[in-house]
This record gives C-alpha cells, sequence and structure tokens, in this order.
C-alpha cells in the first residue's frame, strides 16, 4: 500500500497543530505578563482566581497538543523506518481502514483496547 496520502495528512496535521502551539505559548505569555503585571494582593481576588484557571486549562490544552504532535512525530518516523501500518505492540496490521479514521495510530484496534483497560 502507498502511504503517501497518509504522509500529507500526517505533515498537515502537525503543521496546524504547531500553529495553535505557537498561539497558546503566545497567549500564555501574555496571560502571565498581566498576571505578574498586577498585584496578587489586589482589589480583585476573585479575577486572579479565573486568570490562574485559565492558565491551568491553557497549559492542558498544551499538553494534549504536545501528545497528539508527539503521537503524529512518531508515525512520520515509523514511515520513515518502513514500518507504519504495523502496530508497535504485536506487530500486526493495523488495518488500513483504521489508519484512514486515525493515520497516527500506532497500535491496532485489539492493542490498544487492551492498552486503555490496563490503565
Ligand atoms: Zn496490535
Amino acid at each position: 500500500m502507498d502511504y503517501e496520502d497518509a504522509r500529507k495528512q500526517l505533515l498537515s496535521e502537525r503543521a496546524r497543530l504547531e500553529r495553535e502551539l505557537d498561539v497558546f505559548r503566545k497567549e500564555l505569555e501574555l496571560s502571565l505578563e498581566e498576571a505578574s503585571g498586577e498585584s496578587p494582593y489586589g482589589q480583585h481576588p476573585a479575577e486572579n482566581a479565573t486568570a490562574a484557571v485559565d492558565r491551568q486549562m491553557d497549559l492542558t490544552l498544551e499538553e494534549n497538543l504536545r501528545f497528539v504532535l508527539a503521537r503524529i512525530d512518531h508515525a512520520l518516523d515509523k514511515l520513515e523506518a518502513g514500518t507504519y501500518g504495523i502496530c508497535d505492540r504485536c506487530h500486526g496490521e493495523i488495518g488500513v481502514d483504521r489508519l484512514e479514521v486515525a493515520p497516527y495510530a500506532s497500535l491496532c484496534v485489539r492493542c490498544k483496547q487492551l492498552e486503555e483497560r490496563s490503565r
């Protein structure tokens, strides 16, 4: 099978995520600057608390983006190595149907389910 489409899809998804990550970093820097510019013991403790929660959410989203990016990089590595489409765990075929839905999948459906159950 030719995985050229998968490679293109992974690369464009990767570029999109990197742009999103970039936006996040800038927003995070701005919100950190805003927070440090104002006294933490100022007039609006509730607002400060909200800003802290927002930053926490930003961090979680950033972690999420990084996680997906890492999976995409792993899939691209597998494309380079010629092991794309092969399950990391049982070395069986991941299956074209699954790769079409999730081009960065590195486990077959069965192993994925096993992994999720063991968590
Ligand atoms: Zn497997």
